[in-house]
């Protein structure tokens, strides 16, 4: 086992596929393995690290790079880093990509359907009567990831099997 190794398994999809749910269940998984493991919660950065940003392409940019700033750090340090926010530009994650050599991208892909069925936080109503606006999917773009390493698809697995998935991968890539 790689024990010392830091990396950052960064999330990418729409609101309500299922970053957060993901990340707490693998949070525990990483700890069992005796992982150092902090995860950068999309809505809690914004909360602290990003209060005032907003939802323009510039405004996100400025978050995602914050975010990906920090878990250099943290990574570089031994911590497993779990990033769960939309992410929703490719460029900007491509960008982190490079700043940070150990990488791991995780497209937690689900329908636009399905997220609005689900709709966790009650934000697609609003998204779609139009009361919240610049809402990825809705009124604002995603763009997938291209090459990610790890591709989940929760509108047909449970969170565990899309969890099992990414440890396998991690497994392969000799993270864990
Ligand atoms: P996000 O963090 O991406 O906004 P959440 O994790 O808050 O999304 O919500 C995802 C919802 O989808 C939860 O209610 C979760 O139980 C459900 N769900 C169903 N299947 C999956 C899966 N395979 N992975 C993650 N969540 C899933």
């Amino acid at each position: 086992m790689n024990q010392e190794k830091g990396f950052t398994l960064w999330f990418t999809g729409l609101s309500g596929a299922g970053k957060s749910t993901i990340s707490k269940i693998l949070e525990d998984e990483l700890l069992k393995r005796g992982k150092k493991v902090e995860i950068l919660d999309g809505d809690e950065v914004r909360e602290n690290l990003s209060k005032g940003l907003g939802f323009s392409k510039e405004d996100r940019d400025i978050n995602i790079k914050r975010i990906g700033y920090v878990a250099k750090l943290l990574a570089r340090n031994g911590v497993a880093v779990i990033t769960a926010a939309i992410s929703p530009y490719r460029q900007v994650r491509d960008h982190i990509r490079n700043e940070n050599k150990e990488f791991v991208e995780v497209y937690v892909n689900c329908s636009l359907y399905q997220c609005i069925q689900r709709d966790v936080k009650g934000l697609y109503k609003k998204a779609l009567t139009g009361e919240i606006k610049q809402f990825t999917g809705v009124s604002d773009p995603y763009e997938e990831p291209l090459n990610p390493e790890v591709v989940v698809e929760t509108h047909l697995e449970t969170p565990q099997q899309s969890a099992a998935k990414i440890i396998e991968k991690l497994e392969q890539l000799n993270y864990l």
